[in-house]
């Protein structure tokens, strides 16, 4: 089975990563996407906590799979001491799922950071890394920073960011046209984000 992965913060998950997720499914053809919630060493501590980000995850996964079932979310990561790394994600999912091929799903931010990442040259011989298009990214980089992983490139235009979201919540703005109706409702019912 073709199996992806898309890790985040999600903190909190928005349409960008929604679109990104039905748009992998379609054109890269996976047929089943692991959601994991990370806790990501180049960012700081994350606003929401883990409880509620894994909550909002659970609730993109529904969106997701309102188009058909194929999306499960992990909190693996989670639950490991320290922060999180693909790598270690990666033989996790290799020993859960042993006859699926990989997929690694990352904006192209991320897949510009990711000579930065713990084991990195390890990383293309475990999946084949597709890279979304990511514009307005805060921190794009010039071509002399491109890996040179190998990797597919897609292109995606969705210029959303949960920085953004974050912000717009805290200044008493709507989100709603930035993330799923279920998220909107449980940022507004916990509270998150306000200044
Ligand atoms: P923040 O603004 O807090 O940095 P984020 O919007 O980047 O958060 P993450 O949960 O960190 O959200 O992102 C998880 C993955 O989704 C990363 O690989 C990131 O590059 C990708 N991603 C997030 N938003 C987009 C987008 N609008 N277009 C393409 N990729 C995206």
């Amino acid at each position: 089975m073709k199996t992806a992965l898309f890790g985040g913060t999600f903190d909190p998950p928005h349409n960008g990563h929604l679109a990104l997720c039905l748009y992998a499914r379609e054109l890269a053809g996976i047929e089943r996407l692991i959601v994991s919630v990370s806790k990501n060493p180049f960012k700081g501590p994350s606003d929401a906590s883990d409880d509620d980000r894994k909550a909002m995850a659970g609730l993109l996964t529904g969106e997701i799979n309102a188009a058909g079932r194929f999306a499960e979310t992990s909190g693996w990561e989670l639950r490991q001491s320290g922060p999180s790394y693909t790598i270690d994600l990666l033989r996790h999912v290799e020993q859960r799922y042993p006859d699926d091929e990989l997929t690694l799903l990352v904006g192209e931010d991320s897949y510009r950071q990711m000579p930065q990442w713990k084991s990195a040259p390890e990383i293309p011989k475990h999946c084949t890394i597709a890279v979304f298009g990511r514009s307005g990214g805060e921190s794009v980089g010039t071509s002399a920073d491109t890996p040179s992983f190998p990797a597919q490139h897609y292109d995606f235009d969705m210029p959303v960011s949960a920085t953004e979201i974050r912000r717009l919540v805290a200044a008493d703005h709507s989100i709603t046209h930035l993330v799923p109706p279920s998220i909107a409702a449980y940022i507004a019912s916990r509270g998150l984000y306000r200044a």
